[in-house]
Parts: C-alpha cells; structure tokens; sequence
C-alpha cells in the first residue's frame, strides 16, 4: 500500500514519513500543491494525507480538482484546531475522513487502515483468503493459525494483493503500489516476491492469470 503526504511542514511531514513507513506503507512526500497535483494524478496511491494550507495550490482546491478528475483515491485531510469550516468544505470538496490538527499518529493510522480497507471492498479489520490472514493493525500474517514472517516487500505485495481480492493485478500495477516514487523499479522483482510468498504459504496461495497479473487463489 502506497500512501502520500502532502504537508509543508517539514516535521510533520517527516514524523508522517516515518510513522507510515513503520506502519508497513511506502510513502512519498510532497510539500506544495503544485507537486501534490502533478504526484497524484500521475502515480498510484492507495490513499493520500492532504494538508489544507499548502503553498502554490491549496488543499481544498486541489482536492476538488482531482475529484472533478475523478480520481477516486482516499483522502483524508488534516485541519486546523477547532476549524469546523475547513472539516465541512474538506469533506464536500471530497475527502473521505479528517483529522484536526495537533492530532495522535495512531488516530491518523486508524483513519487511514479504515479507509484502505473499505476501498477495496473489505468491512472486516483483518483481512481471510482460504487459510491466509492478514491484520492490518500489526502487519501479521498466519497461515491457518501459524505466523507466517514476510519480508517488508512481500508483505507489501500480500497486502495489495488481499486488499484487491476480487480481482487481477497487473504486474505493472503491483509494482506500483509498493514501490516509493524515487526508487529504482524493476517490475521483473515482483515475479521474485510472488515465489517467495508461495514457497511461505502454499503453491495455491496466489494464482497467475496469464497474460494478466495476479489474483488471491481460491486453494489459498
Ligand atoms: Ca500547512
């Protein structure tokens, strides 16, 4: 799951960084609106943080035009203190959740699992396919009942994966979503992560589509 931040803050937004990528996520940062806008629209995230008072274009407007877009991402803006506006203009200019500044990371984290999960379909915390399970909430994964220890780019991979249950993920796309803008990509690494998550919990575990991607089995 790939998420970004838009704060001009420079602590906040590194507290942000280092608090989502503790958390499993691979986060990018930008500090303006203009970055934001040319960040979101071009890469694929599972949600963003918006701040509202960015320099160059602010949140809300940004918010609204990504939303005219139509890009469906979840977002959840950070507010002021007290600032009840901002939270309504937020949440009619398309944010899906808020939280108000000074605010508890582990109240953002919630937020943001709560989000990622219902945007892929799932209303359950913790996440079942066949044997395999998920929790968002530890980053632990069991296969029927036993922990299962999955390096921080495979367990990327299952997440995306179990979070898109319903349907195939393109390698392209996989990619994507557990990679940060700034690293070096090869899309050939996740064929090497889907082999180790097999060897880790079963053949059936994940099925190839040909031509197509990969999807959650049904032997999983
Ligand atoms: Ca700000």
């Amino acid at each position: 799951m790939r998420v970004l931040v838009v704060e001009d803050e420079p602590s906040l937004s590194r507290q942000l960084e280092t608090a989502l990528g503790e958390a499993g996520y691979v986060v990018d940062c930008a500090n303006d609106g203009e970055k934001a806008d040319f960040m979101g629209q071009t890469e694929g995230y599972d949600a963003i943080v918006l701040d509202l008072g960015l320099p160059k274009i602010d949140g809300l407007t940004l918010l609204r035009r990504w939303r005219d877009q139509g890009l469906s991402v979840p977002v959840v803006v950070l507010t002021a203190r007290g600032a009840w506006h901002e939270k309504v203009q937020g949440i009619d200019g398309g944010a899906d959740d808020y939280v108000s500044k000074p605010f508890r990371m582990e109240e953002l984290l919630a937020r943001l699992r709560a989000l990622i999960r219902r945007s892929g379909g799932q209303a359950r915390p913790e996440m079942r396919c066949g044997g395999i399970s998920l929790d968002p909430r530890s980053a632990r994964v069991t296969k029927d009942g036993a922990p299962i220890k999955l390096t921080g780019h495979e367990f990327l991979v299952l997440s995306y994966l179990m979070h898109q249950r319903e349907r195939v993920v393109s390698q392209s796309e996989l990619t994507e979503h557990i990679y940060a803008q700034n690293y070096d990509r090869d899309s050939n690494t996740v064929e090497v992560f889907i082999a180790r998550l097999r060897r880790k919990l079963g053949a059936g575990a994940i099925e190839t589509v040909r031509g197509l991607g990969y999807r959650m089995g049904d032997a999983a």
